[in-house]
C-alpha cells in the first residue's frame, strides 16, 4: 500500500532530511513515527529492495540515491515496460477487468476534482497494477512490479511532497485516454499514450528537482551541486 511507513521514510530521503550516505537509525525512526522497531525494520528492508536504501553487511542501512542519468534510464525502461503492458492489456483484458478499469477512471475523475493527493497516488498504483494484470504475462508483470518499486519513491514524491503543487488533472486525463484506447482494443495507441505518460512523470520530476534545488527542503539527487 502506497502511503505507508515505507513512503514516510522514503519522503525523508526525498526531502533531503536524510542524505545519501546517512545511516537509517531504527530507534529514532520508530520514535519519530510512533511505531515499534519491527515495522521500521520491515520498511527499511522493503526500501532496500526498491534501491533507495542500501543495506550493508551487519545490517546497517544507508541512503542511496540515483543520479539524474540513472533516474532517467529507470524511467525510460519503465516507459517501455508499461507501454508493453498497456498494449497487451488492450487485447487480453477480460470483461471484469474492463469494467474495473471504467470504474477506476470514474473514481479518478472525482479524486482529481477534489485534489486528493493521497487518493490520487493510490489510484495511480491501482491503474497501473490493473494493466499489469490485464497483460496476462506473469514475467512481464513481475518485471513491471519490480521496476515500479524501484522508482516509486521518486514518482510518488510528486504526490507526497508538501512543497510540490501537484497537478492531478494531467495524470488523470492521461490515464483516462490510455483507458479509452485499452477499452477500444487499440494496442498501438494504448502503448504510445502510456510511453508519453511515463515520460511526463519524469519531466515533472526533473522540473520538481530543478525548482526546489535551491530550497532547504530540496530532494537530493547525486550530482546536484547547486
Ligand atoms: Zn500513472
Amino acid at each position: 500500500m502506497p502511503h505507508t511507513l515505507r513512503q514516510k521514510i522514503a519522503d525523508l530521503v526525498l526531502k533531503g532530511e536524510l542524505k545519501p550516505g546517512d545511516r537509517l537509525d531504527e530507534h529514532s525512526l520508530a520514535a519519530r513515527f510512533g511505531v515499534s522497531r519491527t515495522p521500521v525494520r520491515e520498511a527499511i528492508r522493503q526500501l532496500g529492495a526498491s534501491g533507495l536504501i542500501e543495506i550493508r553487511p551487519r545490517r546497517s542501512a544507508v541512503v542511496r540515491s540515483f543520479d539524474r542519468a540513472e533516474l532517467s534510464e529507470a524511467f525510460e525502461a519503465m516507459g517501455e515496460i508499461e507501454a508493453l503492458c498497456a498494449a497487451r492489456a488492450a487485447v487480453r483484458m477480460n470483461e471484469a477487468e474492463r469494467l474495473r478499469l471504467r470504474a477506476l477512471i470514474a473514481t479518478s475523475e472525482d479524486i482529481s476534482a477534489r485534489t486528493d493527493r493521497s487518493a490520487a497516488l493510490e489510484m495511480d498504483f491501482e491503474f497501473h497494477g490493473l494493466l499489469h494484470d490485464g497483460a496476462r504475462n506473469w514475467m512481464l508483470k513481475t518485471v513491471a512490479e519490480e521496476t515500479r518499486l524501484k522508482i516509486t519513491p521518486y514518482s510518488a514524491a510528486l504526490f507526497t511532497m508538501e512543497s510540490y503543487n501537484a497537478d492531478l488533472e494531467r495524470p488523470h486525463r492521461q490515464h483516462a485516454d490510455i483507458a479509452e484506447a485499452v477499452l477500444a482494443g487499440d494496442a498501438e495507441r494504448a502503448s504510445t499514450l502510456m510511453r508519453e505518460h511515463i515520460a511526463q512523470v519524469l519531466i515533472s520530476l526533473q522540473k520538481f528537482f530543478d525548482d526546489t534545488a535551491a530550497r532547504s527542503d530540496a530532494p537530493k539527487v547525486k550530482g546536484d551541486n547547486r
